[in-house]
């Protein structure tokens, strides 16, 4: 049997692992000619710079993707020993280690908490975390066969600790006195690029990954993350096509019979697709009818980021940094409801030469330099990133004390159109659709067509959702839909 698949993000190049370890010939075509979709890397001079992801967690599944095709094989990583440093505008500082214990202590000396309060909020977050994962996140919501199993019941036993009539903030709120520490712990909305007023209180397992296990950051940087499945793939003999957009996903019927690309016609007798599904459905299927429920809700979150080579390097600042918005809640309306950027916005700092050192030249530094912004809805972009830019410089030249652009040695700016343009990200979104209601785990497209024999969805604009590990645990799921809907490859598996 043979598969296509459609972009080559993590989502993809893990299929494209699943799928050749149950022994299908498999074929990757990218659009653009580096292979790895969102998570590849750039050169400014002597800086190196991630494009996309810098947070990484989860990486137990790399090494296990990996070892789907070579028993022997492990994904090296840095474990980070603070989860992040976080700069208010009233000049308090607080660095964040990780581990339940130390994370409470911390929140304790900074915000004033009960470290008993903390403490017992991030243990039933690791709970929650454990009876949640096998059900929303390891299997389809879309098959029975899937669903009706153990940690279902495990799962239902916790119902009511998971706050399900309540939001991410009014959790926190609930939890929480020091408005300092509710926003620490909402901020982790943003990712899934959601909103914290509006995503339910069920994401606030993240705090299991952010928290109590806390970042790592690959050997190499995050584009390790897709170089060495890539790698790996390649020489276990899948195919790679760059440059080559596929133009249409070609029917016989109700059936998969190949793709269309910019080049030539393939036959396929299975097609997964790594490109957002909303495009999936308006570029490549135009004559079936889309899902139009689930893909008319609300998009993810954008991005403004700055790739800036800095001629200084910055002992306040760690590998990853937040210098908050005075007032959160506004900031969030204006991505979603104003589309606008707001005029005090939280600005994140990612250095990966703080652990990679040839990142940057000795004694400088690569900044990564993000600011979460609306989708792109037509809005003048290019004034708006030049007035961000200087709110930016600003507000990091307060906290750091200095006025730091005379040490921009390189720099270069991603935004909304150009993430659309390049990865296909429907109007710049990064995750596809956001989590910002009650169903949203409910309202992501399946990882397979109900309509389409042969045809899957693989990445984070499908279910489970947002981030690295759930696109990799999106390919598996796709892997098993594949050997439920193939039985002759189950010798294989
Ligand atoms: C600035 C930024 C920061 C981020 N930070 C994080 C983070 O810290 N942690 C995290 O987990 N995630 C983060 N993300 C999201 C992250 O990118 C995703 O988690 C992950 O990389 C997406 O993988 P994916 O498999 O969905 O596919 P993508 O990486 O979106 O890849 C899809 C690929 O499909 C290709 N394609 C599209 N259409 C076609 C076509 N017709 N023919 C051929 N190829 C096509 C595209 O060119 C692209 O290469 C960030 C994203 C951005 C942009």
């Amino acid at each position: 049997m043979k598969v296509g698949i459609i972009g080559s993000g993590i989502g993809a190049l893990a299929s494209a692992i699943e799928l050749k370890r149950l022994g299908l010939e498999v074929h990757v075509f990218e659009a653009n000619a580096q292979i790895g979709g969102k998570i590849i890397e750039q050169h400014l001079g002597n800086y190196r710079f991630d494009m996309g992801p810098s947070v990484f967690t989860e990486p137990a599944l790399l090494t296990a993707l990996l070892q789907q095709l070579d028993p022997q094989a492990e994904f090296p990583y840095h474990q980070l020993q603070e989860s992040c440093r976080y700069f208010y505008n009233d000049g308090q500082q607080v660095v964040l280690p990780v581990h339940k214990e130390a994370v409470a202590k911390t929140i304790a000396t900074a915000f004033g908490e009960s470290q008993a309060n903390t403490l017992q909020f991030l243990d039933r977050m690791e709970a929650n975390y454990k009876a949640i994962y096998p059900v929303f996140i390891q299997i389809s919501l879309h098959r029975f066969r899937h669903l009706f199993a153990k940690p279902l019941i495990k799962a239902l036993g916790r119902l009511f600790k998971y706050g399900l009539h309540l939001t991410m903030h009014q959790q926190n709120k609930k939890h929480f006195r020091n408005p300092k520490t509710i926003q620490i712990f909402d901020r982790l909305a943003t990712y899934n690029g959601s909103s914290p007023y509006l995503a339910p209180a069920m994401l606030n397992i993240i705090a299991q990954l952010e928290l109590n296990e806390g970042p790592a950051m690959p050997v190499g940087g995050m584009v390790q993350i897709t170089k060495r499945p890539f790698e790996l793939a390649k020489q276990q003999g899948v195919q790679f096509h760059t440059n080559e957009r596929v133009l249409e996903i070609l029917l016989d019927q109700r059936k998969v019979r190949g793709l269309r690309t910019e080049k030539a016609n393939f036959d396929f007798d299975v097609v997964v697709s790594n490109m957002d599904i909303h495009y999936t459905y308006e570029k490549l299927l135009p004559a079936v009818k889309p899902p139009h429920l689930l893909l008319k809700q609300e998009k993810s979150s954008s991005a403004v980021v700055f790739y800036w080579g800095m001629g200084q390097s910055f002992a306040q600042l760690g590998v990853h940094n937040i210098l908050f918005a005075e007032n959160y809640e506004a900031e969030f309306k204006a991505i979603f409801e104003s589309k606008t950027l707001h005029p005090d916005p939280t600005v994140y700092i990612h250095i990966s030469s703080k652990v990679e050192k040839t990142d940057a030249p000795e004694g400088k530094e690569n900044w990564f330099v993000m600011v979460n912004a609306p989708i792109n809805v037509g809005q003048d972009w290019d004034n708006e990133i030049q007035l961000l830019r200087k709110r930016i410089l600003e507000k990091l030249s307060k906290a750091l004390q200095m006025d730091i652009e005379p040490f921009i040695e390189e720099e270069r700016i991603n935004e909304p159109r150009l993430i659309d343009a390049r990865y296909s990200g429907k109007q710049g979104s990064i995750y596809g659709n956001a989590s910002n209601n009650a169903f949203s785990a409910f309202l992501r497209h399946p990882n397979f067509s109900k309509q389409i024999k042969g045809l899957y969805f693989a990445g984070v604009t499908v279910h489970p959702g947002g981030g690295i590990p759930l696109a990799i645990n999106s390919a598996k799921i796709v892997a098993r839909c594949v050997l439920e809907d193939y039985p002759s490859l189950r010798n294989k598996a």
